[in-house]
């Protein structure tokens, strides 16, 4: 891929913008091919994500190396409570997304193309790889906004975490096309995905995209790939939660993808553009919970609500507690690398000799501002000596 320094011939060189992969020209227009939208762009023109743009005839995404945050999180945020529970994961996103979910609770990043003039924090892959070592971090995360509109950012990003040693995580929504989605995944060793609801109705009316595709994406991730995955459900009154629905869910989950992959049902809180509608009752997430062990799923979490018992890992054969989670904090752990230490019963997910102890912090920081500290620091350090 080429750096496109400016816009046009002799224009100012603009920071951000990257030629994009995966899209073709039709009819005097660019066709981008990375999300099943196979938005067709003019000249000039933004995909609906805003982040993929024709410029000069060519497709370039304009969030290359910038973003809207950084932030150092526990894992159990992304939410992932099978994949080294405990450790600290640098977390960045940048803006737009390919969805329109009318519920969205990072609107400001999500849908607003002005946020592409706060876009404050600069950092290229080699930088945020590196901060991410130089912090302790265990992974690092490409979340708070759809990854896969990004993909070129995330994956060359990946890249460098793993020649550090570092473990990489996706958090999205899986609206990607088969292509783009094997780059993509391959460089991912988690994967947390969204499963808005289980209608195409759903997903059509407040999400302006379409089941079959995140379907396919789920099925391939757990059958094609190696990416440790883990699914998000969240539960919104009068729009995705009726009980019938969310039992055909759990029920596609255990035969299509098995009873080990672990399931979030999360709580909704009013925002964006359904401010009237009223959070999500503990008891629906408890019917969920209940309903989807029902269906023989293993590991069925709540959250976005505090309810340690049903955050909790228990084991499948036993039923003994292995990690006890309060929050992001964990208690008890009963857990011998992958094994139950009560029954030797294998639980599923990626585990080390002991847990992180990283907690509920969450530390915002500048990935350039410590790199350039710490070589002032180097610096200093020679001249001294
Ligand atoms: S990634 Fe963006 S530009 Fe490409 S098809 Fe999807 S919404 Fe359109």
């Amino acid at each position: 891929m080429n750096q496109i320094e400016s816009v046009r011939p002799g224009e100012k060189p603009v920071a951000g913008l990257k030629t994009a992969n995966w899209w073709h020209k039709r009819n005097g227009r660019v066709v981008c091919d990375l999300c099943p939208r196979h938005c067709a762009l003019k000249e000039g023109g933004y995909g609906f994500c805003f982040v993929r743009q024709n410029v000069d005839g060519q497709l370039v995404l304009n969030t290359y190396g910038r973003s809207t945050g950084f932030c150092i999180d526990p894992v159990e945020k992304k939410p992932l409570n099978h994949f080294f529970p405990g450790t600290s994961v640098l977390s960045f996103g940048t803006a737009g997304c390919n969805l329109g979910c009318k519920f969205c609770q990072a609107w400001g990043i999500t849908k607003s193309k002005k946020v592409l003039d706060r876009l404050s924090q600069q950092a290229t892959p080699e930088m945020i790889a590196e901060a991410a070592v130089q912090l302790g971090c265990h992974s690092v995360a490409f979340t708070y906004n759809d990854p896969v509109i990004w993909a070129e950012y995330a994956i060359d990003t990946a890249n460098e975490c793993h020649e550090r040693g570092l473990k990489t995580i996706a958090v999205t929504a899986g609206f990607i096309c088969p292509e783009p989605r094997k780059a993509f995944f391959d460089v991912m060793d988690a994967a947390n995905v969204d499963l808005k609801g289980f209608m195409e109705d759903f997903y059509q009316h407040f999400t302006l995209s379409h089941l079959e595709p995140v379907l396919d994406t789920l099925r391939w991730i757990k059958h094609e790939s190696s990416v440790w995955l883990e699914i998000t459900n969240l539960i919104i009154p009068n729009a995705n939660d009726d009980l019938g629905e969310i039992r055909r869910m759990c029920q596609w989950i255990h035969k299509e993808l098995g009873d080990d992959v672990p399931l979030h049902f999360s709580a909704f809180h009013p925002d964006y553009h359904m401010m009237d509608t009223p959070p999500t009752p503990p008891e629906t997430l408890f019917q969920a919970r209940d309903i989807a062990m029902e269906a023989g799923l293993n590991y069925v979490y709540i959250g976005n609500v505090f309810d340690p018992p049903r955050e909790s890992t228990y084991c499948p054969n036993c039923g003994k507690m292995l990690i006890e989670r309060r929050c992001y904090d964990l208690g008890v752990y009963e857990l011998d690398r992958n094994h139950c230490r009560f029954c030797g019963q294998t639980i599923a997910g990626h585990f080390a000799e002991r847990p992180g102890h990283w907690g509920t912090r969450r530390e915002p920081v500048d990935p350039a501002a410590l790199l350039r500290s710490m070589e002032s620091d180097q610096r200093g350090a020679i001249g001294a000596g």
